[in-house]
């Protein structure tokens, strides 16, 4: 049952990904709140890239699947937590403070590795959301550069706000269009521009980005 749901899921998704570019975008599987049978249906569909949104809920997945599944933390960070997103974590996508930057950064030098992360960026300017302004994207990402060796910063994060309407939302991608131009020249190694939900995958996509981040449209609706 459960396989056979995330094999015509995978399928599908893989389907409109094509109708939607050329390019072939990462896809991460968003897993938070499903279970581990859920990841292990979905790593015999060939996905092994995995989100999740809470630190507590990322080590307890990460340490029962040996496969070699690689986890994206993706969720807000709390300072209290960079340890544990840093031990099993080899993306982060939602570094929005130069503490934060700094606490993984220790973490991975401790651990003697290197993660990947993103800048998340609020591109919407609301107050409720997280992500930097797009004009604090600059010192943020210089700061990294320059003082955490151990963490290499590939680009930006976006999650546009889900309950506009269709031209606020087409609006939206503009702006990200434009941040990513505007700031990836400056930047040796920005090549990831993570974007796009099941609700908005296919026109992130046209917008520029090349990493993907889908729960439902793969695992099912969750609860
Ligand atoms: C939950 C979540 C997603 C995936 O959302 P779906 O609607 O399940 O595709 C993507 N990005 C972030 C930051 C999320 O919290």
């Amino acid at each position: 049952m459960l396989e056979e749901l995330i094999k015509n899921n995978v399928e599908s998704l893989k389907a409109n990904i094509s109708s939607a570019t050329q390019s072939e975008p990462m896809i991460v599987a968003v897993s938070k709140k499903k279970s581990v049978d859920h990841i292990l249906a979905a790593l015999n569909q060939g996905i092994n890239n995995f989100g999740e949104n809470y630190a507590a809920e990322l080590a307890e997945k990460a340490k029962s699947i040996n496969a070699n599944a690689v986890w994206h933390f993706i969720g807000p960070i709390q300072s209290n937590k960079t340890k544990t997103i840093a031990s099993f974590a080899t993306w982060v996508h939602s570094v929005e403070r130069i503490k934060i930057a700094e606490r993984l950064n220790k973490h991975c030098f401790d651990l003697n590795k290197s993660m990947n992360v993103l800048i998340q960026v609020n591109i919407d300017d609301e107050i409720s959301k997280s992500g930097v302004q797009i004009g604090d994207v600059h010192p943020l990402a210089k700061f990294i550069e320059e003082h955490c060796s151990n963490l290499r910063l590939r680009g930006l994060m976006f999650m546009p706000s889900l309950t506009k309407s269709e031209n606020e939302k087409n609006e939206s991608m503009e702006r990200i269009k434009h941040a990513i131009e505007a700031i990836s020249s400056d930047f040796n190694n920005f090549d990831t521009f993570s974007f796009g939900t099941s609700h908005d995958y296919p026109i992130a996509l046209k917008y520029g980005s090349n990493l993907i981040r889908v729960g439902e449209n793969i695992f099912g609706k969750r609860e």
